[in-house]
């Protein structure tokens, strides 16, 4: 990847955000403390997709902080990729809230506000042209493979994605945090088992389009 390319799409993906940071589209948008647009490397050959923004991640306007980031950057350094290596992002940029009556509670982002924002996550897709999507969590899932998925059946399982891009799913760092005793070990080999299809994946040799040259070789 030459510099200039890098430049290029910085620039495009900074464009991008700045054009996050004004959409007011949803109801959520004018609720948001930052946007979150998304971080990580422009050229990178793995694009991890959450669901939404959480409390820590709309005050920092950064993706997967906190316990749910720590993990993250874990179940990552499990297949040799550092945090900066990869692009993170969620299918909708603004914290989806629910107001309790004394607190705005996270909930999940609704079909409408992941429609939506679509635009945005499929602009960086194209942007950034990973090899491998990996889609964290169910309505991550579903942003992608349709309403019908189900984490628990069809987590592992490869699928095409936008441009043709490989895509799978696994479950969501929160998740996996939330289980204790067996279950947690048993959502840990799982989820260690779908990493390693990544890896194997973004590993996996490329056919790069023949140039000009070489098809001419032989005329
Ligand atoms: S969630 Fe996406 S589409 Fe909705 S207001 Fe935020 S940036 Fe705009």
């Amino acid at each position: 990847m030459s510099l200039a390319e890098r430049a290029s799409r910085e620039k495009t993906l900074i464009a991008a955000a700045h054009v996050v940071e004004l959409c007011r589209l949803c109801a959520i948008g004018s609720t948001r403390t930052n946007s979150v647009f998304g971080e990580g490397d422009p050229c990178a050959k793995l694009m991890c997709v959450g669901e939404g923004p959480g409390e820590q991640e709309d005050r920092l306007g950064r993706p997967f902080v906190g316990r749910s980031g720590d993990l993250l950057e874990k179940m990552l350094a499990a297949i040799g990729f550092a945090r900066e290596d990869v692009y993170i992002a969620n299918t909708v940029k603004c914290r989806p809230t629910l107001d309790t009556g004394h607190r705005l509670a996270n909930r999940a982002p609704t079909p409408d506000e992941m429609k939506n924002c679509r635009h945005y996550l499929d602009e960086q897709i194209a942007v950034i042209r990973p090899r491998v999507i990996l889609a964290l969590g169910a309505p991550a899932a579903k942003t992608f493979m349709g309403e019908r998925f189900s984490i628990t059946k069809q987590r592992g399982q490869w699928f095409e994605g936008p441009l043709g891009i490989p895509i799978t799913a696994t479950f969501h760092p929160a998740y996996i945090l939330r289980q204790t005793g067996g279950a947690m070990t048993e959502v840990k080999r799982l989820v260690y088992a779908d990493l390693k299809a990544v890896r194997e994946k973004v590993d996996a040799p490329v056919a790069e389009p023949a140039t000009l040259e070489q098809q001419s070789l032989f005329e």
